[in-house]
């Protein structure tokens, strides 16, 4: 199969490139496809929100996957008569299944799920025609142009002392997490972040006797980042930064990994206080699998015995793409910042015919790149791109 446009990965990145490539540069949908091992578009971010049992996004309505940045405002308004929470005080932040009804319409009015190939990318390698592009089910295809949108979402942060691969011990975020509890259980949640914070909440809604262990107090932070890092307020030093590597550091110190925002908070201090939900500061030391049961060991000496634990520890800070990504970098000689993390121009282009986006984009699009908002931000540049190389 020869392409102009191959998208690796179909998360919130990969399926708001699409559609921008699609809906604003005219690209020919039957020259455009997206590659990901999802059953469908969207599957990672769909399993992941909804284990947590969010009700709203953290972000506003004007970060989603469509192009005019009022369409969810206007969706949502349309359904106004049927439910009163589709936006959240502050910031009108959209209601996760209104959010979820808008991408599929995204997906459908660009026929976007005809694009997707599910499958995963192993291999890819530039030549004199294009890259080269092996997939694991065996395929292969050239294309002109490959965006590689793949997010940290494959990579789910294990602590060291979490065995891998015990039935009641998983991370919230694994691929195929089947680890939710069916019956009234005394389940740890490891994580203070606002992953943790809703994941406990959920389980206590549900009746379970619930821990939740974080190695630092709640760190209230209405986003994961401030909102001067959209624009130019904050994004102009970061522009007048040259330097790759202290790029990073920037990026380090203005995001707030494990933080949760106040409405979040007042619950969990609310259900502390009500002596619902038990709260430990600590880290965890180790864990004993015993027939049923487990005693989770924390650094300050408590031994808690419980028959669940749930990681909510996010994602790994690791370059994503793994030996793919490695090899790319080794035969196209891609530059790379101490970090390990792509050094791109400002079409996000890391090789002519290779662009990035997502967690790839950071050292460009700084500490939103990860966000719905990066997805945009990234849109814009190879929208950009691509009109100008018609
Ligand atoms: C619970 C949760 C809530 C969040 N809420 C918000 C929010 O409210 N607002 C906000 O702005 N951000 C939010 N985020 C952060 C971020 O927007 C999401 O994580 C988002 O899903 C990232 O999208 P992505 O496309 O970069 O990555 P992913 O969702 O990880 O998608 C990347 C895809 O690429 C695929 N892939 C990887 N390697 C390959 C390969 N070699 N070949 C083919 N496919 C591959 C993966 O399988 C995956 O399907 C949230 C994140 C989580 C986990």
């Amino acid at each position: 199969m020869e392409l102009d446009w191959l998208i690796v990965g179909g998360g919130i990145h990969g399926v708001h490139i699409a559609a921008r490539l699609v809906g604003e540069a005219d690209i020919s949908p039957e020259k455009l496809r997206i590659v990901d091992p999802g059953s469908r578009l969207l599957e990672r971010w769909r399993d992941c929100t909804e284990t947590t049992g969010m009700s709203h996004l953290r972000s506003p309505a004007v970060h989603h996957l469509d192009l005019d940045p009022w369409s969810l405002q206007h969706f949502g308004g349309k359904r106004k008569g049927r439910a009163r929470s589709l936006f959240a005080y502050p910031y009108n932040r959209p209601a996760l299944s209104l959010f979820n009804l808008h991408s599929d319409q995204v997906i459908e009015r660009f026929g976007l799920e005809a694009l997707h190939i599910q499958d995963r990318v192993v291999e890819c390698s530039v030549g004199c025609g294009g890259v080269d592009v092996e997939l694991l089910g065996g395929a292969k295809m050239l294309a002109q142009n490959v965006v590689l949108a793949i997010g940290a979402g494959d990579q789910p942060r294990w602590p060291e002392w979490a065995p891998r691969g015990t039935r009641y011990i998983q991370h919230v975020f694994e691929a195929g997490f089947d680890g939710w509890p069916t019956e009234k259980e005394s389940v740890v949640v490891v994580g203070g972040g606002i992953s943790g914070g809703q994941v406990a909440l959920r389980l206590l809604n549900e009746g379970h006797e619930v821990h939740l262990v974080s190695r630092h107090a709640l760190r209230q932070h209405q986003f994961d980042s401030e909102p001067g890092w959209l624009g130019p307020k904050l994004m102009t030093d970061f522009y007048r930064e040259k330097d790759v590597n202290r790029r990073r550091v920037l990026i380090s110190e203005a995001r707030y990994p494990g933080s949760v925002p106040p409405d979040l908070r007042r619950a969990l201090r609310r259900a502390i206080e009500q002596k619902r939900l038990s709260w430990y500061q600590s880290e965890v030391d180790s864990v004993k699998v015993e027939d049923g049961g487990l005693q989770l060991q924390l650094a300050t000496g408590m031994m808690l015995e419980i028959q669940r634990v749930l990681l909510a520890t996010g994602f790994s800070s690791r370059r994503p793409g793994g030996d793919m990504l490695e090899q790319l970098i080794t035969s196209a000689s891609l530059p790379c910042a101490r970090c390990g993390y792509p050094v791109v121009d400002k079409s996000l282009r890391w090789h002519p015919r290779i662009f990035v986006s997502g967690p790839l984009a950071e050292l460009e699009l700084g500490p939103t790149a990860r966000n719905i908002s990066g997805a945009r931000k990234a849109g814009d540049r190879l929208v950009k791109f691509a009109r100008s190389s018609i």
